[in-house]
């Protein structure tokens, strides 16, 4: 028998199937959960991700095992594992299918399936797998219908009671100035309180439930959201202390009264860590709504600021670059910025004029660190391209880094330069 695995992967409500351009004659045209065979001495988990990667170039994270059929094919037989599988990074590329699609669960069985991917679409479409809230991992990103699923909860507000599952979802909306919720170094999130207009009451709404959750024994769960529609789950939390009031803006900006709950992770060991980029992001996303108010406002406001700003663990991603080129790039440049054509604005403290590396296509956008793609510029330069991305900049320094390659005679460099700025 024939054991494969084959990937479950939901975006935006739709899953994702592949039709097959190559392999068995009996699946082929058919369309599939896309995955493939298990090597000797891997795991299914790794197999899914492996083979998900080598047929459309994108990370994925299996995250749990769903459920499996097996099915004869007149020439063998098949046993699929299905996995539900995350997404995580890269743009869907086809190799090994002809076509791929996002479809709802409904549209499913609408299509000319394998015969073995038919039972897996049915347990799919029966929703068996329906999400639970033991089925929810710290640290991994849901949405509102998915939070309402697991819950049994409402899918809006910032405090979402349910009697069903006897739980109090708490989201911290980073995204939202009128919001504080911040994080303490000792782990403890101050988390305002309900109610956007007027002093904040302890009656009649969530705030009550919050401010008692410890004599009730509701479970407490937080989600932190820097996107709008998408939370990260932070685990259960519980109130650590005396719930106090402070002065904050409201919506009309007005002072008033808020409310602010100490919270803790009840399991400090499963801390949530967020992509530092989401942080950067919602940190632009609130500077363009306060560049709206007028110095005189803003000046208001600062006085209301009580806090010394918030303390988070991020994750981010190192892109190690080689020194010899970053020396080599700043020795050619020869104290003269790559882009102004200006002398360095100052000299470092041993006496080496002051310019920066910068890759013409960004590592993070895949740029090679190689001496093709790289240019010294002055901090003004360097700023600006960052900020504004102007063509012009850009064509400007790629006849700079061509110049000085054929200056160089560097006929193999230059290969490389044309194979990178021609796409
Ligand atoms: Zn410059
Ligand atoms: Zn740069």
């Amino acid at each position: 028998m024939l054991c494969v695995v084959a990937a479950f992967i939901e975006r935006d409500d739709h899953i994702l199937i592949a039709r097959r351009s190559t392999g068995d004659p009996n699946v082929l045209g058919k369309w599939e959960f896309p995955g493939g065979k298990v090597e000797p001495g891997e795991t299914e988990a790794h197999a899914i991700e492996r083979e998900i990667f080598e047929e459309f170039g994108v990370s994925v994270q299996s995250e749990k095992y769903l459920t499996n059929s097996v099915f004869e094919y007149p020439n063998r037989t098949v046993d699929i594992h299905l996995y539900q599988c995350r997404y995580i990074s890269g743009e869907f590329q086809l190799h090994d299918h002809s076509e791929s699609r996002w479809v709802s669960k409904e549209e499913l069985l609408q299509y000319d399936l394998a015969p073995a991917d038919i039972p897996l679409a049915k347990y799919v479409l029966e929703d068996s797998h329906s999400l639970q809230i033991s089925d929810l991992v710290v640290g991994n990103k849901y949405n509102n219908k998915q939070i309402a699923t697991a819950f049994k909860c409402s899918s809006m507000g910032g405090m979402r009671r349910s009697k069903k599952t006897n739980s109090l979802v708490l989201i911290a909306k980073h995204n939202n100035p009128l919001y504080d919720d911040q994080w303490t170094e000792d782990g403890i999130l101050n988390y305002t309180g309900m109610g956007t207009v007027g002093d904040q009451t302890l009656e009649g709404n969530q705030n009550i439930t919050l401010a008692t959750s410890k004599e009730s024994g509701i479970h407490v769960y937080l989600f932190e959201s820097y996107q709008d529609n998408q939370y990260y789950f932070d685990g259960e939390v519980e109130l650590v202390g005396d719930v106090y009031t402070t002065n904050e803006l409201d919506q009309n900006q007005n002072m008033r009264t808020v409310f602010k709950f100490p919270l803790r992770l009840k399991n400090p060991n499963s801390k949530l860590l967020i992509d530092i980029q989401d942080v950067k992001n919602s940190e632009k996303e609130k500077r363009k709504s306060i560049r709206k108010f007028s110095q005189k406002e803003m000046k208001e406001k600062i006085k209301s600021i009580v806090s010394s700003g918030s303390f988070r663990e991020v994750k981010a991603i190192y892109r190690e670059r080689n020194s010899m080129i970053s020396e080599y790039t700043k020795k050619r440049a020869n104290g003269v910025c790559d882009l102004c054509g200006k002398p360095a604005p100052f000299k470092d403290k041993n006496g080496n004029p002051y310019l920066e590396e910068h890759h013409v296509v960004t590592l993070a956008s895949g740029g090679p660190d190689k001496i093709y793609n790289t240019v010294a510029i002055c901090p003004n330069c360097h700023r600006r391209i960052h900020v504004l991305n102007r063509k012009s900049d850009i064509d400007k320094l790629q006849k700079v880094i061509l110049k000085y390659l054929l200056d160089d005679h560097d006929i193999e460099n230059i290969e490389n330069f044309k194979k990178l700025f021609s796409k």
